[in-house]
């Protein structure tokens, strides 16, 4: 019969470590040192996969830890047991979050042990600024993790006003630092967040 492997052996095998953050909460602690594109760890060890347009799927979406895959699908980590939906957000991440198949956690330049391991969080709201304040640490820190838009900004977006022309202006930075960082997608889903709200 073959051995069982011991809870400590197997522990030994994971490279990442869940505890607590300065950040916030618990957070993904590298064990050991990680190479740019290396993948660190799994979004959660289960994780369902279901289709974007059934309710089952659009009562999850309504959670901060689903992740919508390809346009069609949407993944919803199973959260009892600990992964990488516990990275937390940094206005300078050394990892990032990618949905295309399986849900995980790569880092996008070096990690070395002991660090923890951070993504880009991304998060666009609609009248809610400063909803999650930010304590990432970073040098360039944003204080806040959402990027948020209000009904005043959809009314002046895109007009030769004052208020237009300073809009335009948050948004020529915010398209400076999201490439900066490699995450301009941010930038589409908040103009595509605009136009649809000045639609209505
Ligand atoms: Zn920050």
């Amino acid at each position: 019969m073959p051995q069982r492997t011991s809870r400590k052996a197997l522990h030994g095998l994971v490279p990442v470590e869940f505890r607590d953050s300065e950040i916030a909460g618990r957070g993904v602690f590298a064990r050991r040192a990680f190479r740019a594109g290396d993948v660190v760890v799994s979004y959660a060890p289960k994780q369902r996969r279901l289709p974007a347009d059934t309710d089952v799927a659009r009562v999850a979406a309504g959670t901060k830890l689903t992740l919508l895959s390809e346009g069609k699908w949407v993944i919803v980590p199973d959260t009892s047991e600990p992964g990488g939906w516990l990275c937390n957000h940094s206005c300078a991440p050394n990892a990032a979050l990618y949905s295309s198949g399986e849900g995980r956690i790569q880092c996008i330049r070096p990690i070395a042990r002991g660090e923890e391991v951070t993504i880009f969080y991304g998060w666009v709201t609609r009248n809610q600024p400063g909803r999650d304040p930010c304590r990432c640490g970073a040098a360039g820190c944003r204080r806040v993790i959402n990027f948020d838009v209000t009904d005043a900004d959809a009314v002046c977006f895109e007009t030769r006003t004052a208020e237009g022309e300073a809009l335009q202006r948050r948004i020529d930075e915010y398209a400076e630092y999201l490439c900066s960082i490699n995450q301009e997608q941010v930038l589409d889903t908040l103009l595509s967040t605009l136009a649809a709200m000045r639609r209505r």
